[in-house]
């Protein structure tokens, strides 16, 4: 077997063992052992026992841990990019992006680890609070479950980790069974980073068994999940008493005024559309475009499908690759063929080949149908024309989800009607909504999820606010 479990600061071995797929070409990547219910109950004493070596490290030592850890994953680039592309059948080229992030990751949380901070309250400030001095500090949870999805399998896990460590805290990993293996080489170079022994543990098999064992241990004090919406409200309903951030997921919507430069907008659309087989929260879905400018963009935005390589995502040169699996093929397959059977036009696409589904235009299409309604996680965009600005608002607000909104205009009235009206968690001014830098806060409203993550708003999430009033004169 050529990965293993890390409990308690070691690396080990159980019973059976999965075999992780190339997504392209079905071939073994790597195996690793499936943890049983004592590997997860082991897993979580080490976390436990951990809990003050972490809680009492001084903030240099958790910064140098975190920054070495960024130069490894640098030295290391080039494996890490190639796991990605093999296990997530993610184009090279968006592998090595991700891998860059997760070195940005890293670093941003070594930076925020020395800026964790309370403040000083005015107890005076009311008749009873007259004498006393307040103040707060940031204490760490303690035990954080970190469970994320196959779509990032490094900077996804690097959102999870790197503000836990930064934060004092200790962890239990589980990545998604699609895509371990890129987690596994994170734990390594962490722990050669230096985290001691048993702050870091990863336990790896089956949501409904491992991830269930761990979302529902009383010893485990937050769970941080990034996943579908459906997975969250289930842990939600199953946690108990305990911190719980939900990252889930959203119907992106891109929002198009007339006075946009349409070359540019189908550009960052096709980018936001396709790139990783549109498996992001934040792929761009749902494309309104004010009828003024419907035809020409839907045309660029044709030409721009058009140029996208499909194929191999080891191939340098690929931009689409394959998707996680053959079920979500058929998913996807499925939507397009009941909007197209209720009159929506596809005008590219909608074939598949093995795991890979060709990057797909709809137009015509109803907000009842799934392709609208429901997060596609495809490569599938859907253009919607509209009478106006504020008809596009409308319908780009017209959903369950609130992750991110891209919205492009130069008009400055335009872009405070968007930034007012849109409930979304992140509204993107003249970008698609796939924008994202590290440290910048990032979370959705309504059923994208609670929560924020983004270094330094991760770690408000994993801490617990300790509030200190000292009487001044304790004396009669
Ligand atoms: P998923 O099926 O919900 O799985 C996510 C993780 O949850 C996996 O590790 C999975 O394990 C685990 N899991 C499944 N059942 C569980 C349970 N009962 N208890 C605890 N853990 C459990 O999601 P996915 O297909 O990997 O990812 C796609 C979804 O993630 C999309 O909806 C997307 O929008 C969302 N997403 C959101 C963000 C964001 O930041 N908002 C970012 C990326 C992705 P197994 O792999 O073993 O099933």
């Amino acid at each position: 077997m050529d990965f293993q479990l890390l409990i308690v600061g070691r690396w080990v071995n159980t019973g059976s063992v999965m075999e992780v797929k190339n997504k392209y070409n079905g071939q073994t990547v790597g195996s690793l052992p499936i943890a049983r219910r004592e590997d997860v109950d082991a897993a979580i004493a080490a976390a436990e026992r951990a809990e003050n070596i972490m809680a009492e490290m001084p903030a240099y030592k958790r910064a140098e841990i975190l920054l070495r850890t960024a130069a490894l994953i640098r030295e290391r680039a080039d494996d890490l990019a190639k796991t990605i592309a093999a296990e997530a059948g993610k184009a090279l080229k968006y592998a090595r992006i991700e891998v860059d992030r997760a070195i940005n990751t890293f670093t941003v949380a070594s930076e925020e680890a020395k800026r964790m901070h309370g403040e000083t309250i005015a107890l005076d400030a009311v008749a009873a609070g007259e004498g006393y001095f307040g103040f707060y500090t940031r204490r760490p949870v303690g035990v954080i479950a970190a469970i994320s999805p196959f779509n990032f399998p490094i900077n996804l896990v690097a959102h999870k980790l790197a503000p836990a460590i930064a934060s004092g805290n200790t962890i239990v990993l589980k990545p998604a069974s699609s895509t371990p293996l890129t987690a596994v080489k994170l734990c390594q170079i962490i722990q050669e980073a230096g985290l001691p022994a048993g702050a870091l543990n990863l336990v790896v098999g089956s949501g409904g068994t491992v991830g269930e064992w761990l979302v529902t241990d009383p010893r485990v004090d937050k769970i941080t999940f990034t996943g579908s919406p459906e997975i969250g409200r289930h842990i939600l309903s199953v946690a108990g008493i305990k911190k719980v951030t939900l990252e889930l997921g959203n119907t992106s919507p891109v929002v198009i005024a007339p006075d946009a430069d349409l070359d540019f907008v189908a550009k960052r659309c096709a980018v936001g559309a396709y790139a990783n087989s549109g498996q992001m929260c934040i792929s761009v879905q749902r494309i309104y475009s004010q009828k003024q400018v419907y035809e020409p963009f839907t045309e660029k935005f044709l030409n721009a499908t058009h140029g996208m390589v499909v194929g191999d995502p080891l191939d340098e040169r690929v931009d689409v690759g394959p998707m996680i699996d053959s079920k979500e093929v058929d998913r996807i397959e499925t939507w397009v063929n009941e909007a197209r059977d209720g009159g929506a036009k596809i005008l590219t696409g909608g074939k598949r080949d093995g795991t890979v589904y060709y990057p797909t235009v709809l137009v015509d299409v109803q907000s009842n149908m799934r392709v609208v309604a429901e997060e596609t996680f495809a490569p599938v965009a859907s253009i919607i024309s509209c009478d106006d600005f504020e008809e596009s608002l409308r319908q780009a607000n017209d959903t369950n989800f609130g992750l991110q909104v891209g919205v492009f205009t130069k008009d400055v009235d335009r872009i405070f009607k968007a930034i007012k009206g849109l409930n979304f968690g992140g509204v993107i001014v003249n970008d698609t909504p796939t924008f994202r830098v590290d440290q910048m806060p990032y979370g959705g409203n309504r059923q994208s999820g609670l929560g924020r993550e983004g270094v330094k708003y991760a770690m408000e999430d994993m801490t617990n606010i300790q509030m200190v009033a000292i009487r001044l004169n304790p004396v009669q």
